[in-house]
């Protein structure tokens, strides 16, 4: 279902461009020149009228995206519902057996045509047999996407089923689920040499100019420490980044607070996880030191705010991250706003809500650019130029329709950013470029068949429609069991 229809570009005209968004006012008039996957020069004119084609076009630096899961399908149309994570979660074991190429297609198909070039594909099936095979069909959805790619490679050796021992979790289910539970939701996992060299097999087979691999703890309350020593050093060693779920919900922290009264973070730190090249999602449950802490080691985090609000997790406390100077970036997390991946509204609900009155450090918007742009690049691509449309950089660009968006503007009363920030959004997309490709045009992803790659899709999906609705019981009464042991806060006693 590749279409191979992306093609290189070498020249871009827009009747406005920002390159630097939030930091300083558009350039009118502006030709960016393209070789090689780069930016070879900007010339502005002065005037709108001096670009003869694209005068109605705005153009900036395309979207990062810092967290995500590449799921195609959505959650709930297999049933995992918007509910508290540690409820919404059980109901993952429900995801059909779709091809993992055409659900990966799908998702970067809805993300390029959203203004996206760079994505942190946090890889969830642990099915280590699986991996190398995934991870390659993963990679090359990526490719005929035309995005850049960031393939985290998931690491974890306890506490499968929640914040407890996996034992003690399966006693307090119903005795009919045991064996379900026990042999399709457990498995062995692989000692932390084996994974080390799964990471490197997978870099040898997927890595290129658009391609990376990161180490992924799933979550470092699902990592022993002798595996998390061995991917901080590791991740010392071959200078590939690592990123971790990061004390998303309140279950966490108070799981983490019983488990390690000196300090998790601290605790972290001490096992040498904590660096540069570490990106940690969410953070909805830091403390001021825990985040002085990681702002001191040049850590950063994703925040992800539609999935901390339609998971009950939280508002992220952005303003500290503000104040201790912590990098941060954002992410979708594969649960945008309406499930449309609409990466310019995810960027405006996260700046309503990271600037409210109360605040006493608002989001500003070059923050709330530089964390689309250049943090969150970094996270993917573990390179720190860019977020700025210059020579020399990465030519990666979005281009929306300024005209339409801005049909109703009275003239001299309206900021051009103003504009972008109230209305950007999936329907004005014209444009995406990556890597100098062109992968969207008349908001059309270019590299793959879009329709014929979301019918196959849920036609796999619903073949496995019977399997799926025959476990719908066991993950009913298994959320209504962990529901009970997290009211009763036993996973917090230690
Ligand atoms: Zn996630």
């Amino acid at each position: 279902m590749a279409t191979n229809r992306t093609k290189q570009v070498s020249t871009l005209r827009v009747g406005r461009l920002f390159a630097t968004p939030g930091r300083r006012p558009p350039n009118y008039g502006a030709t960016v020149r393209i070789d090689n996957g780069v930016i070879v020069g900007v010339k502005t004119a002065g005037r709108i009228d001096d670009v003869r084609s694209g005068r109605h076009l705005v153009a900036m630096p395309a979207l990062a995206n810092a967290h995500d899961h590449g799921r195609g399908l959505h959650h709930v149309a297999f049933g995992a519902k918007d509910q508290q994570f540690e409820l919404w979660r059980p109901a993952l074991y429900a995801h059909p057996p779709v091809d993992p190429y055409l659900n990966a297609a799908l998702a970067y198909g809805r993300l390029a045509r959203a203004g996206v070039g760079s994505v942190m594909h946090v890889h969830s099936s642990i099915l280590v047999h699986r991996l190398i095979d995934d991870a390659e069909a993963i990679c090359r959805a990526a490719r005929d996407v035309g995005i850049r790619l960031a393939f985290v490679v998931p690491l974890r050796d306890k506490q499968s089923l929640g914040h407890a021992d996996d034992e003690e979790l399966i006693a307090l289910h119903d005795p009919r689920d045991h064996d379900t539970i026990r042999q399709t939701w457990l498995y062995d996992f692989p000692p932390p040499d084996e994974y080390m060299q799964l990471v490197k097999e997978i870099a040898r087979r997927v890595e290129g100019p658009t391609i990376s691999v990161q180490y992924g703890p799933n979550s470092p309350q699902a990592c022993t420490d002798a595996l998390l020593e061995r991917i901080a050093a590791s991740a010392a060693a071959d200078g590939r980044r690592v990123t971790t779920h990061f004390l998303e919900t309140r279950v966490q922290r108070q799981w983490a607070d019983a488990t390690y009264p000196q300090g998790f973070v601290k605790h972290l730190d001490q096992l040498g996880v904590l660096s540069e090249r570490f990106t940690g999602a969410h953070g909805v449950w830091l403390r001021p030191d825990d985040v002085d802490l990681l702002a001191e080691r040049g850590a950063q985090i994703a925040v992800n705010t539609s999935s901390n609000l339609r998971l009950r997790s939280g508002i992220a406390p952005v303003a500290q991250y503000i104040k201790s100077g912590m990098r941060f970036s954002f992410g979708i997390d594969s649960f945008s706003f309406d499930d449309d991946d609409d990466a310019f509204r995810e960027m405006r609900v996260g700046h309503w809500l990271h600037s409210l009155n109360q605040s006493d450090a608002p989001l500003a918007t070059e923050k709330l650019f530089e964390g689309w742009h250049r943090n969150a690049f970094y996270a993917v691509n573990n390179s720190d130029d860019y977020g700025e449309v210059k020579a020399g950089a990465p030519a990666d660009l979005v281009v929306l329709d300024y005209d339409a968006m801005a049909y109703d503007i009275i003239e001299g009363m309206a900021e051009e950013l103003d504009i972008i920030l109230t209305r950007a959004g999936n329907r004005y997309i014209d444009r995406v470029i990556v890597a100098g490709r062109e992968i969207v045009r008349g908001g059309k992803v270019l590299g793959i068949d879009m329709d014929a790659v979301e019918k196959e899709v849920l036609a796999q999906a619903r073949a496995a429609g019977d399997d799926m609705r025959q476990l719908k019981p066991v993950l009913d009464r298994s959320t209504a069991t962990l529901d009970e042991f997290y009211r009763s806060g036993k996973h917090a006693a230690q």
